[in-house]
């Protein structure tokens, strides 16, 4: 059984508003919902409580691993009800971008067969976005069982010292294995794929990067549907690396050498920044939660418009 608990918070007139589940088992997690002017919504789920992966951006990672979800919990997040009953707002697309690393749960494929299945959450996989930074094997097994779900690969840099310090799954599973999974996979079904490239202040953000993360592509068999979303980096709790939002002059400059060396480019909006539910700032607050499962944290409120860098 699965009890949504609090509603964390949601300003007054925001798009987004992010909720607090707890369950049975030990653990906090958390989803997030984006409501569009002209009339969707869609939410961001999370599929583990906490993560083990250890990123050095990211304050989920922050955490630690408590549990990984079942295949109901993420359910029902999706099928939340006060979501579900906003008709002004339908639920229009799902992406794994909450806590934790989906292709590290197992129960993942499990969950995107009820998801998409018509008789419980009813998604076109085509609406469906899991978010990885590179579980290869997972990777392979999910272009194989859902090829119709979109996938967003994290790169972060385009150099593998580098990026094992950002992402140490590097180590494990370098990011060749990914792509070239990935290369497979558009080759076949002809389904575009993202890479996304989240900008720190001067650390990935030269020009070398952008050179190499072009090269990068370009060097796919079909480079046209490889598609970068650079995304700007969100400070958050927890987290003890010095990384800082690059100014926007910054992120516009690296988008524009992408898009000179030819490779098909745009930046991610963010949206939450300011209830700590944008990228990499999930269970910011809640790093005791795994000491103390079912005592509630602290609900913070706070109004946001959302974050254009
Ligand atoms: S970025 Fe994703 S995989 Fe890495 S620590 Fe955060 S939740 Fe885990």
């Amino acid at each position: 059984m699965i009890l949504p608990a609090t509603v964390v918070s949601s300003g007054e007139d925001t798009s987004v508003e992010k909720v607090l589940f707890s369950g049975d088992k030990p653990g906090y997690f958390e989803a997030v919902r984006s409501r569009f002017r002209d009339g969707w919504s869609s939410i961001c789920l999370s599929s583990q409580s906490g993560c083990g992966l250890a990123c050095t951006f990211c304050a989920t990672g922050a955490v630690g691993l408590v549990r990984n979800l079942d295949a109901e919990e993420i359910l029902a997040q999706a099928l939340y009800a006060p979501w579900q009953r906003d008709r002004a707002f339908p639920v229009k697309s799902i992406a794994f971008m909450g806590m934790g690393e989906p292709l590290a749960n197992p129960r993942i494929f499990t969950a995107l067969d009820m998801l998409t299945d018509p008789q419980v959450g009813g998604w076109s996989p085509r609406r469906i976005t899991v978010s990885t930074v590179g579980f290869a094997p997972r990777l392979a097994q999910l272009v194989a069982q859902h090829p119709h779900v979109t996938i967003t690969l994290s790169v972060h840099s385009p150099f593998p010292d580098q990026r094992s310090v950002l992402i140490p799954l590097q180590k494990r599973f370098p990011l060749e294995a990914s792509v070239d999974i990935l290369d497979r996979h558009v080759a076949a079904t002809r389904r575009r794929v993202f890479l996304a490239y989240l900008l720190i202040d001067g650390v990935n953000d030269s020009a070398e990067h952008a050179e190499h993360l072009a090269r990068l592509v370009k060097h796919r068999s079909r480079p046209d549907l490889f598609k970068i979303s650079v995304i700007a980096y969100n400070e958050a709790a927890g987290v003890t690396a010095p990384y800082r939002r690059p100014a926007t002059r910054t992120v516009q400059e690296f988008v524009a050498r992408l898009r000179s060396a030819g490779v098909a480019v745009s930046r991610r909006q963010q949206f939450g920044t300011g209830i700590d539910a944008a990228c990499g700032q999930l269970h910011a607050d809640y790093l005791n939660a795994r000491d103390a499962p079912h005592t509630p944290p602290t609900p913070r409120t706070a109004a946001t418009g959302g974050d254009t860098p």
